[in-house]
């Protein structure tokens, strides 16, 4: 057998599919990867029913249909005062995890540097790797996760090209503020690197929070690639609609790197995200309030069992500290017995750590029926006092 390529013949399973085939193994409540329980909006979903049976079911445009491109460029004109081009500066693809890769295998050549964060979400640093490229690898400190000019300033040098941004940050569930993107920015132009912007999760944000596109920031707009995913915007996680937003320099390489790996995209489910996007303001606030209620019951039930609980801004997922409680397991541990014997599946974060991992600190996915974190606080409280079940 000759050999395959180490990058990927040496990694493991991704968290998230591991969990989820845990989860299903077990009949277990799945907390683990970030997905809503309910059906996501019916209009949305009868709009792609309508699609499939009287709209146009063969390739569509590689780009994306035109009218999916519009929705998105007007989506952000609206919300960020974004102005987008449709036709040279917005690309639809398979999925979020696509337009990263998409946007990766555009920028990186073999020696550049890219700076990534820790906590970093799996699939950067291997799309980095098989490019060439060499993460920089740097750390974000609970309980902020700040940015700062010396963590900064230690990692940028001539060779990087590019940083690799998340906000809002799965899985510590920080929504950036501007003082953050503007540091984050002066060192983009400094050494002439681009961003690569990982905003998946820009509508889920709280307590009144603002999402602000990096792109946004004076001196970026040329110099940013901005990731988005309907699946997190509608609740429709399965559909892997994604898009990239970049000027027209940046986002014609990425249409090459995409033409090769999926082509194109459902045109029915992009057809219905054209029609999500033109949604009312209220839609979006009203999501992200239903979705704050359920993160509060989960925070009080996780706080009476005793987890110390870092507060989530944005994003489908809260953390826990595993440390005080004394049962003196690592994440991964404690994540394997509570899917096994208490059938609820977690993300333990040590699995988004390639250096010096934080091995103490659990995630759980909010996003479901009040019944199911309910039946989920129940178990966990058991889990915590190894009370048979
Ligand atoms: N982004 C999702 C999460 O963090 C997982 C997506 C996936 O499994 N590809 O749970």
């Amino acid at each position: 057998m000759p050999s395959l390529n180490k990058v990927f013949g040496d990694l493991p399973v991704t968290i998230f599919e591991a969990m989820s085939q845990l989860a299903r193994d077990n009949n277990a409540i799945n907390l683990g990867q970030g997905f809503p329980d309910d059906p996501g909006p019916e209009d949305i979903r009868k709009a792609a029913a309508d699609a499939s049976l009287n709209g146009y079911n063969q390739y569509p445009s590689m780009m994306g249909i035109p009218e999916l491109r519009q929705a998105i460029a007007s989506h952000y004109g609206h919300w960020h005062g974004l102005k987008l081009d449709p036709m040279t500066e917005v690309m639809v693809t398979s999925g979020g995890t696509e337009a990263l890769t998409s946007s990766i295998l555009a920028v990186v050549e073999p020696g550049d540097e890219v700076i990534c964060f820790q906590p970093v979400y799996d699939s950067y640093l291997p799309i980095i790797r098989q490019a060439g490229g060499i993460p920089r690898l740097l750390r974000l400190e609970p309980p902020d996760w700040r940015l700062n000019e010396e963590m900064l300033r230690s990692a940028f040098n001539p060779k990087t090209k590019a940083v690799l941004f998340n906000n809002p940050l799965n899985p510590a569930a920080v929504v950036y503020p501007r003082e953050d993107l503007e540091l984050l920015a002066r060192f983009c132009q400094e050494f002439d690197s681009i961003a690569i912007c990982d905003e998946v999760w820009e509508h889920v944000v709280f307590d009144g929070r603002e999402h602000i596109p990096l792109i946004t920031i004076p001196g970026m707009r040329d110099r940013t690639i901005k990731v988005g995913s309907a699946g997190k915007i509608f609740s429709l996680t399965g559909w892997k609609i994604g898009f990239v937003c970049a000027a027209p320099a940046l986002l014609k390489v990425a249409s090459k790197v995409h033409q090769f790996l999926t082509f194109t995209t459902a045109p029915n489910l992009q057809a219905a995200v054209a029609y999500g996007l033109h949604k009312p303001d209220q839609y979006f606030y009203d999501m992200r309030k239903d979705l704050a209620r359920s993160r509060d019951r989960l925070t009080k039930g996780l706080e009476d069992i005793g987890f110390p609980v870092l507060k989530s801004q944005g994003t489908y997922f809260l953390t826990v500290d595993l440390s005080p409680l004394g049962l003196n397991e690592t994440d991964e541990a404690f994540c394997r017995r509570i899917v096994n014997d208490y059938k609820v599946a977690a993300i333990p974060v040590s699995a988004f750590y390639e250096q010096d991992a934080v091995t103490s600190v659990v995630r759980f996915c909010f996003a479901k029926k009040d019944a199911t974190l309910d039946t989920a606080l129940e178990r966990l409280a058991d889990a915590v006092h190894r009370r048979k079940r």
